[in-house]
Protein backbone atom coordinates (compact mmCIF):
# COMPACT_ATOMS: atom_id res chain seq x y z
CA UNK A 1 0.00 0.00 0.00
CA UNK A 2 1.03 3.47 -1.16
CA UNK A 3 1.11 6.10 1.99
CA UNK A 4 1.53 8.48 -1.07
CA UNK A 5 -1.85 7.56 -2.42
CA UNK A 6 -5.12 9.33 -1.16
CA UNK A 7 -7.37 6.43 0.32
CA UNK A 8 -9.77 6.24 -2.05
CA UNK A 9 -10.05 2.81 -2.84
CA UNK A 10 -9.89 -0.79 -0.15
CA UNK A 11 -7.14 -2.34 -2.63
CA UNK A 12 -6.79 -6.02 -2.90
CA UNK A 13 -3.02 -6.90 -1.88
CA UNK A 14 -1.89 -7.95 -5.65
CA UNK A 15 -0.37 -6.07 -8.50
CA UNK A 16 -1.07 -7.45 -11.91
CA UNK A 17 2.09 -7.04 -14.38
CA UNK A 18 0.65 -8.40 -17.89
CA UNK A 19 -2.39 -10.07 -19.33
CA UNK A 20 -3.08 -11.89 -22.33
CA UNK A 21 -7.04 -12.59 -22.97
CA UNK A 22 -9.01 -13.14 -20.13
CA UNK A 23 -6.29 -13.64 -17.96
CA UNK A 24 -4.30 -11.62 -15.91
CA UNK A 25 -0.42 -12.18 -14.07
CA UNK A 26 0.65 -11.22 -11.15
CA UNK A 27 4.44 -10.11 -10.33
CA UNK A 28 5.20 -13.78 -9.39
CA UNK A 29 4.21 -14.64 -12.40
CA UNK A 30 1.07 -16.26 -10.80
CA UNK A 31 -2.29 -16.50 -13.67
CA UNK A 32 -5.73 -15.12 -12.15
CA UNK A 33 -9.15 -15.66 -14.40
CA UNK A 34 -9.95 -12.08 -15.01
CA UNK A 35 -14.44 -12.25 -14.16
CA UNK A 36 -14.29 -8.61 -13.43
CA UNK A 37 -12.19 -7.28 -16.43
CA UNK A 38 -11.40 -3.52 -15.01
CA UNK A 39 -15.07 -3.44 -14.06
CA UNK A 40 -16.53 -3.80 -17.56
CA UNK A 41 -13.63 -1.85 -19.41
CA UNK A 42 -11.84 -4.53 -21.13
CA UNK A 43 -14.26 -6.34 -23.76
CA UNK A 44 -11.32 -7.28 -25.50
CA UNK A 45 -9.51 -8.93 -22.79
CA UNK A 46 -5.87 -7.86 -22.04
CA UNK A 47 -3.58 -7.27 -24.71
CA UNK A 48 -4.97 -7.69 -27.59
CA UNK A 49 -2.82 -8.44 -30.74
CA UNK A 50 -5.37 -5.85 -33.09
CA UNK A 51 -5.51 -3.42 -30.37
CA UNK A 52 -2.48 -2.86 -28.90
CA UNK A 53 -0.73 -2.79 -33.17
CA UNK A 54 -3.38 0.12 -33.52
CA UNK A 55 -2.54 1.93 -30.63
CA UNK A 56 1.19 1.91 -31.10
CA UNK A 57 0.78 2.63 -34.54
CA UNK A 58 -1.74 5.50 -33.45
CA UNK A 59 0.97 7.06 -31.03
CA UNK A 60 3.79 6.89 -33.33
CA UNK A 61 1.35 9.00 -35.66
CA UNK A 62 -0.21 11.39 -33.43
CA UNK A 63 -1.42 11.29 -29.66
CA UNK A 64 -2.92 14.77 -28.92
CA UNK A 65 -4.21 17.59 -31.41
CA UNK A 66 -6.99 19.82 -29.85
CA UNK A 67 -10.85 20.22 -30.93
CA UNK A 68 -10.23 23.46 -32.44
CA UNK A 69 -9.21 21.43 -35.10
CA UNK A 70 -11.14 18.24 -37.09
CA UNK A 71 -9.87 14.92 -35.71
CA UNK A 72 -10.43 12.50 -38.45
CA UNK A 73 -10.74 9.61 -35.70
CA UNK A 74 -13.06 11.32 -33.85
CA UNK A 75 -14.91 12.16 -37.23
CA UNK A 76 -14.55 8.34 -38.06
CA UNK A 77 -15.82 6.95 -34.75
CA UNK A 78 -19.15 9.61 -34.38
CA UNK A 79 -20.07 8.01 -37.94
CA UNK A 80 -19.34 4.31 -36.62
CA UNK A 81 -21.21 4.85 -33.04
CA UNK A 82 -24.51 7.15 -34.96
CA UNK A 83 -24.21 3.67 -37.44
CA UNK A 84 -24.65 1.13 -34.64
CA UNK A 85 -27.01 3.15 -32.62
CA UNK A 86 -29.59 4.90 -34.74
CA UNK A 87 -28.59 8.39 -32.93
CA UNK A 88 -27.40 11.45 -34.93
CA UNK A 89 -24.59 13.00 -33.04
CA UNK A 90 -21.87 12.60 -30.56
CA UNK A 91 -20.20 14.16 -28.16
CA UNK A 92 -16.86 13.01 -26.67
CA UNK A 93 -15.40 12.87 -23.30
CA UNK A 94 -13.00 10.82 -21.00
CA UNK A 95 -14.99 8.98 -18.75
CA UNK A 96 -18.51 7.99 -17.72
CA UNK A 97 -19.23 10.98 -15.00
CA UNK A 98 -18.57 13.04 -17.77
CA UNK A 99 -20.59 11.75 -20.19
CA UNK A 100 -23.53 12.25 -17.64
CA UNK A 101 -22.52 15.53 -16.99
CA UNK A 102 -22.78 16.48 -21.00
CA UNK A 103 -26.20 14.77 -20.81
CA UNK A 104 -26.96 16.52 -17.82
CA UNK A 105 -26.46 20.10 -19.24
CA UNK A 106 -28.07 18.84 -22.60
CA UNK A 107 -31.03 18.85 -20.45
CA UNK A 108 -30.93 22.10 -18.71
CA UNK A 109 -30.07 23.52 -21.96
CA UNK A 110 -32.75 22.56 -23.66
CA UNK A 111 -35.59 23.28 -20.55
CA UNK A 112 -33.85 26.67 -20.75
CA UNK A 113 -34.81 27.19 -24.45
CA UNK A 114 -37.83 25.83 -23.59
CA UNK A 115 -38.46 28.72 -21.06
CA UNK A 116 -37.80 26.38 -18.00
CA UNK A 117 -36.08 28.20 -15.32
CA UNK A 118 -35.76 25.38 -13.20
CA UNK A 119 -35.35 22.12 -15.14
CA UNK A 120 -35.51 18.55 -13.30
CA UNK A 121 -34.66 15.50 -14.34
CA UNK A 122 -35.84 12.40 -13.03
CA UNK A 123 -33.79 9.75 -11.94
CA UNK A 124 -33.93 6.48 -9.75
CA UNK A 125 -33.06 4.77 -7.02
CA UNK A 126 -30.13 2.68 -6.50
CA UNK A 127 -28.79 4.29 -9.43
CA UNK A 128 -25.11 5.07 -10.80
CA UNK A 129 -23.98 7.60 -12.63
CA UNK A 130 -20.60 9.08 -11.75
CA UNK A 131 -18.37 10.41 -8.73
CA UNK A 132 -18.40 14.48 -9.87
CA UNK A 133 -20.80 16.50 -8.04
CA UNK A 134 -23.76 16.65 -10.31
CA UNK A 135 -23.41 12.90 -10.98
CA UNK A 136 -23.01 11.71 -7.37
CA UNK A 137 -26.33 13.97 -7.13
CA UNK A 138 -28.12 11.94 -9.89
CA UNK A 139 -26.63 8.71 -8.12
CA UNK A 140 -28.94 6.94 -5.96
CA UNK A 141 -27.24 5.85 -3.40
CA UNK A 142 -26.45 7.88 0.26
CA UNK A 143 -23.24 6.68 0.46
CA UNK A 144 -21.97 8.23 -2.61
CA UNK A 145 -23.26 11.29 -1.64
CA UNK A 146 -22.90 11.36 2.12
CA UNK A 147 -20.42 14.19 3.41
CA UNK A 148 -20.56 16.05 -0.10
CA UNK A 149 -23.57 18.53 0.39
CA UNK A 150 -24.85 20.43 -0.64
CA UNK A 151 -25.79 18.40 -3.67
CA UNK A 152 -26.94 19.99 -7.09
CA UNK A 153 -30.77 20.35 -7.23
CA UNK A 154 -32.82 19.49 -10.23
CA UNK A 155 -33.16 15.79 -9.59
CA UNK A 156 -36.77 13.89 -9.24
CA UNK A 157 -36.24 10.30 -7.76
CA UNK A 158 -38.75 7.36 -8.38
CA UNK A 159 -38.12 3.56 -7.97
CA UNK A 160 -36.16 2.04 -10.23
CA UNK A 161 -38.35 -0.19 -12.37
CA UNK A 162 -41.49 1.54 -11.64
CA UNK A 163 -43.12 3.35 -14.58
CA UNK A 164 -46.09 4.05 -13.06
CA UNK A 165 -43.80 6.36 -10.32
CA UNK A 166 -42.55 8.23 -13.20
CA UNK A 167 -45.98 8.97 -15.05
CA UNK A 168 -47.88 10.14 -11.64
CA UNK A 169 -44.68 12.95 -11.32
CA UNK A 170 -46.02 14.41 -14.94
CA UNK A 171 -48.81 15.98 -12.88
CA UNK A 172 -46.82 17.54 -10.17
CA UNK A 173 -43.52 18.58 -11.65
CA UNK A 174 -44.42 20.93 -14.41
CA UNK A 175 -40.57 21.60 -14.76
CA UNK A 176 -39.65 17.82 -15.51
CA UNK A 177 -37.07 18.06 -18.66
CA UNK A 178 -35.75 14.24 -18.97
CA UNK A 179 -35.46 11.02 -17.54
CA UNK A 180 -31.80 9.88 -16.64
CA UNK A 181 -31.62 5.89 -16.82
CA UNK A 182 -29.47 2.78 -16.73
CA UNK A 183 -31.40 0.32 -18.65
CA UNK A 184 -30.47 -2.79 -16.77
CA UNK A 185 -28.52 -0.97 -13.34
CA UNK A 186 -24.94 -2.38 -12.70
CA UNK A 187 -23.14 -0.88 -9.34
CA UNK A 188 -26.86 -1.06 -7.69
CA UNK A 189 -26.96 -4.80 -7.64
CA UNK A 190 -27.44 -6.22 -11.63
CA UNK A 191 -31.82 -5.09 -11.35
CA UNK A 192 -33.27 -5.97 -14.40
CA UNK A 193 -36.11 -4.21 -14.63
CA UNK A 194 -39.25 -6.00 -16.49
CA UNK A 195 -39.01 -5.71 -20.45
CA UNK A 196 -41.40 -3.51 -21.42
CA UNK A 197 -39.92 -0.78 -18.61
CA UNK A 198 -38.05 1.48 -20.87
CA UNK A 199 -41.19 0.89 -23.75
CA UNK A 200 -43.60 2.94 -21.08
CA UNK A 201 -40.42 5.50 -20.45
CA UNK A 202 -40.14 6.03 -23.83
CA UNK A 203 -44.17 6.50 -24.13
CA UNK A 204 -43.99 9.04 -21.13
CA UNK A 205 -41.24 10.83 -22.20
CA UNK A 206 -43.30 11.33 -25.17
CA UNK A 207 -46.60 12.59 -23.91
CA UNK A 208 -44.64 14.95 -22.08
CA UNK A 209 -41.80 16.32 -24.06
CA UNK A 210 -39.45 14.83 -21.73
CA UNK A 211 -36.04 13.24 -23.20
CA UNK A 212 -34.87 10.12 -22.48
CA UNK A 213 -31.68 9.36 -21.49
CA UNK A 214 -29.98 6.13 -21.08
CA UNK A 215 -26.66 5.77 -19.06
CA UNK A 216 -24.95 3.00 -20.67
CA UNK A 217 -21.56 3.30 -19.19
CA UNK A 218 -21.76 0.30 -18.31
CA UNK A 219 -24.31 -1.82 -20.26
CA UNK A 220 -22.74 -0.95 -23.86
CA UNK A 221 -20.58 -2.08 -26.08
CA UNK A 222 -21.77 -5.48 -26.17
CA UNK A 223 -22.05 -6.59 -22.93
CA UNK A 224 -25.22 -7.38 -23.16
CA UNK A 225 -25.55 -9.23 -25.93
CA UNK A 226 -26.45 -5.92 -28.14
CA UNK A 227 -24.38 -3.13 -29.33
CA UNK A 228 -26.59 -1.54 -26.32
CA UNK A 229 -29.19 -2.92 -23.89
CA UNK A 230 -31.90 -0.27 -25.57
CA UNK A 231 -31.13 -2.66 -28.56
CA UNK A 232 -33.32 -5.59 -26.75
CA UNK A 233 -36.17 -3.27 -27.05
CA UNK A 234 -37.86 -1.49 -29.98
CA UNK A 235 -37.40 1.90 -28.81
CA UNK A 236 -34.89 4.21 -29.47
CA UNK A 237 -33.52 7.17 -26.57
CA UNK A 238 -32.85 11.47 -27.32
CA UNK A 239 -29.49 10.57 -25.38
CA UNK A 240 -27.42 7.55 -24.68
CA UNK A 241 -24.24 7.60 -22.44
CA UNK A 242 -21.03 5.37 -23.23
CA UNK A 243 -17.67 4.71 -21.60
CA UNK A 244 -16.23 1.90 -19.49
CA UNK A 245 -16.43 -0.79 -22.66
CA UNK A 246 -15.69 2.40 -25.78
CA UNK A 247 -12.05 2.37 -24.94
CA UNK A 248 -11.01 -1.30 -24.21
CA UNK A 249 -9.02 0.29 -21.17
CA UNK A 250 -8.00 3.60 -22.98
CA UNK A 251 -10.18 6.68 -21.47
CA UNK A 252 -12.65 7.45 -23.50
CA UNK A 253 -16.82 8.79 -22.91
CA UNK A 254 -19.35 9.93 -25.32
CA UNK A 255 -22.77 10.86 -25.04
CA UNK A 256 -24.85 10.50 -28.03
CA UNK A 257 -27.76 12.28 -29.23
CA UNK A 258 -30.56 12.59 -31.74
CA UNK A 259 -33.36 15.42 -32.64
CA UNK A 260 -33.28 18.62 -30.69
CA UNK A 261 -31.03 17.08 -27.91
CA UNK A 262 -28.76 16.59 -30.75
CA UNK A 263 -28.31 20.22 -31.38
CA UNK A 264 -28.82 21.74 -28.34
CA UNK A 265 -25.39 22.38 -27.65
CA UNK A 266 -23.58 25.03 -29.97
CA UNK A 267 -20.07 27.00 -29.43
CA UNK A 268 -19.09 28.01 -26.40
CA UNK A 269 -21.29 25.63 -24.13
CA UNK A 270 -19.37 22.37 -23.35
CA UNK A 271 -15.65 21.21 -24.41
CA UNK A 272 -13.43 18.86 -23.10
CA UNK A 273 -9.68 19.28 -23.69
CA UNK A 274 -8.65 15.45 -24.12
CA UNK A 275 -11.85 14.74 -25.27
CA UNK A 276 -12.00 12.62 -28.56
CA UNK A 277 -8.19 12.64 -29.24
CA UNK A 278 -6.86 10.46 -31.80
CA UNK A 279 -5.22 7.92 -29.55
CA UNK A 280 -8.70 7.36 -27.75
CA UNK A 281 -10.56 7.10 -31.02
CA UNK A 282 -8.35 4.96 -32.62
CA UNK A 283 -9.09 2.72 -29.02
CA UNK A 284 -12.70 2.97 -29.85
CA UNK A 285 -12.77 2.24 -33.75
CA UNK A 286 -10.07 -1.01 -33.30
CA UNK A 287 -12.34 -2.01 -30.26
CA UNK A 288 -15.92 -1.60 -32.41
CA UNK A 289 -14.25 -3.00 -35.51
CA UNK A 290 -12.74 -6.54 -34.04
CA UNK A 291 -16.18 -6.63 -31.81
CA UNK A 292 -18.16 -7.23 -34.85
CA UNK A 293 -15.62 -8.94 -36.92
CA UNK A 294 -15.60 -11.82 -34.29
CA UNK A 295 -19.48 -11.36 -33.55
CA UNK A 296 -18.28 -10.84 -29.80
CA UNK A 297 -22.00 -9.12 -28.66
CA UNK A 298 -23.79 -12.15 -29.70
CA UNK A 299 -21.23 -13.91 -28.21
CA UNK A 300 -21.81 -12.50 -24.88
CA UNK A 301 -25.43 -12.95 -25.13
CA UNK A 302 -24.79 -17.16 -25.19
CA UNK A 303 -22.02 -17.14 -22.88
CA UNK A 304 -23.69 -15.66 -20.45
CA UNK A 305 -26.84 -17.48 -20.80
CA UNK A 306 -24.22 -20.92 -20.50
CA UNK A 307 -22.81 -19.25 -17.22
CA UNK A 308 -26.33 -17.94 -15.70
CA UNK A 309 -27.41 -21.65 -16.48
CA UNK A 310 -24.17 -23.49 -15.43
CA UNK A 311 -24.58 -21.51 -11.99
CA UNK A 312 -27.99 -22.10 -11.11
CA UNK A 313 -27.39 -25.94 -11.94
CA UNK A 314 -24.45 -26.12 -9.96
CA UNK A 315 -26.28 -23.67 -6.88
CA UNK A 316 -29.58 -25.82 -6.93
CA UNK A 317 -30.86 -26.33 -3.56
CA UNK A 318 -28.27 -23.58 -2.09
CA UNK A 319 -30.24 -22.26 0.75
CA UNK A 320 -28.99 -18.45 0.84
CA UNK A 321 -28.48 -18.11 -3.23
CA UNK A 322 -31.58 -15.87 -3.67
CA UNK A 323 -31.26 -15.00 -7.18
CA UNK A 324 -29.22 -15.35 -10.43
CA UNK A 325 -29.61 -12.82 -12.68
CA UNK A 326 -28.62 -10.80 -15.75
CA UNK A 327 -28.20 -10.07 -19.01
CA UNK A 328 -25.41 -11.27 -21.40
CA UNK A 329 -21.87 -11.03 -19.95
CA UNK A 330 -23.69 -8.79 -16.66
CA UNK A 331 -24.11 -11.23 -14.20
CA UNK A 332 -25.71 -11.06 -10.68
CA UNK A 333 -25.75 -13.66 -7.80
CA UNK A 334 -27.24 -12.30 -5.39
CA UNK A 335 -27.09 -13.92 -1.59
CA UNK A 336 -28.69 -13.91 1.69
CA UNK A 337 -26.22 -11.95 3.31
CA UNK A 338 -23.07 -9.58 3.23
CA UNK A 339 -20.38 -11.57 1.04
CA UNK A 340 -17.31 -9.04 0.62
CA UNK A 341 -15.12 -11.52 1.90
CA UNK A 342 -15.93 -13.84 -1.32
CA UNK A 343 -13.24 -10.87 -3.37
CA UNK A 344 -10.47 -11.76 -0.83
CA UNK A 345 -11.50 -15.51 -0.97
CA UNK A 346 -11.79 -15.27 -4.58
CA UNK A 347 -8.41 -13.92 -5.06
CA UNK A 348 -7.10 -16.49 -2.68
CA UNK A 349 -8.16 -18.93 -5.52
CA UNK A 350 -7.01 -16.97 -9.08
CA UNK A 351 -10.13 -15.76 -9.40
CA UNK A 352 -11.66 -12.14 -10.09
CA UNK A 353 -14.48 -10.86 -9.09
CA UNK A 354 -16.57 -8.53 -7.75
CA UNK A 355 -19.63 -7.72 -5.03
CA UNK A 356 -22.00 -5.00 -5.23
CA UNK A 357 -24.66 -3.95 -2.95
CA UNK A 358 -23.08 -5.50 -0.60
CA UNK A 359 -24.74 -9.30 -1.05
CA UNK A 360 -24.59 -9.42 -5.07
CA UNK A 361 -21.58 -10.96 -6.49
CA UNK A 362 -21.21 -9.08 -9.69
CA UNK A 363 -19.33 -11.21 -12.94
CA UNK A 364 -18.63 -8.67 -16.04
CA UNK A 365 -15.62 -11.28 -17.85
CA UNK A 366 -14.51 -9.73 -20.63
CA UNK A 367 -16.21 -10.30 -24.01
CA UNK A 368 -13.50 -12.74 -25.37
CA UNK A 369 -13.88 -15.18 -22.73
CA UNK A 370 -13.81 -18.79 -24.20
CA UNK A 371 -16.38 -21.40 -23.23
CA UNK A 372 -13.58 -23.54 -21.33
CA UNK A 373 -12.81 -20.21 -19.34
CA UNK A 374 -16.43 -19.74 -18.47
CA UNK A 375 -16.77 -23.30 -17.31
CA UNK A 376 -13.47 -23.22 -15.20
CA UNK A 377 -15.02 -19.85 -13.96
CA UNK A 378 -18.82 -21.39 -12.54
CA UNK A 379 -17.06 -24.12 -11.50
CA UNK A 380 -14.36 -22.27 -8.89
CA UNK A 381 -17.38 -19.42 -8.43
CA UNK A 382 -20.08 -22.46 -7.35
CA UNK A 383 -17.37 -23.58 -4.92
CA UNK A 384 -16.64 -20.86 -3.29
CA UNK A 385 -20.12 -19.95 -2.76
CA UNK A 386 -21.02 -23.08 -1.46
CA UNK A 387 -18.15 -22.65 0.81
CA UNK A 388 -18.89 -19.27 1.83
CA UNK A 389 -22.37 -19.88 2.77
CA UNK A 390 -21.69 -23.37 3.94
C1 LIG B 1 -19.05 3.24 -13.98
C2 LIG B 1 -20.31 3.96 -14.25
C3 LIG B 1 -20.34 5.37 -14.33
C4 LIG B 1 -19.13 6.23 -14.02
O1 LIG B 1 -18.11 6.07 -14.96
P1 LIG B 1 -16.65 6.69 -14.65
O2 LIG B 1 -15.89 6.41 -15.92
O3 LIG B 1 -16.10 5.99 -13.47
O4 LIG B 1 -16.84 8.14 -14.42
C5 LIG B 1 -21.53 5.98 -14.67
N1 LIG B 1 -22.65 5.26 -14.90
C6 LIG B 1 -22.66 3.92 -14.85
C7 LIG B 1 -23.91 3.16 -15.15
C8 LIG B 1 -21.49 3.22 -14.51
O5 LIG B 1 -21.51 1.89 -14.41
Amino acid sequence: MSEYLMQTYARQPVAFVRGEGAWLYDEHGEKYLDALAGVAVNGLGHAHPRLVRALCEQAGRLIHTSNLYRIPEQERLAQRLCQISGLERAFFCNSGAEANEAAIKIARLHGHNLGIESPAIVVMEQSFHGRTMATLSATGNRKVQAGFEPLVTGFVRVPFGDAEAVEKLAEHHKNIVAVLVEPYQGEGGVNIPERDYLAKLRAICDRNAWLLMLDEVQTGIGRTGKWFAFQHTDILPDVMNLAKGLGSGVPVGCCLARGVAATTFVPGKHGSTFGGGPLACTAALTTLQVMEEDALPAHAETLGAFIRADLAARLEGVSGVQDIRGQGLMIGIELDRPCGELVKQALAEKLLINVTHDSVVRLLPPLVLKREEAALLTEKLAGLIRAFLG
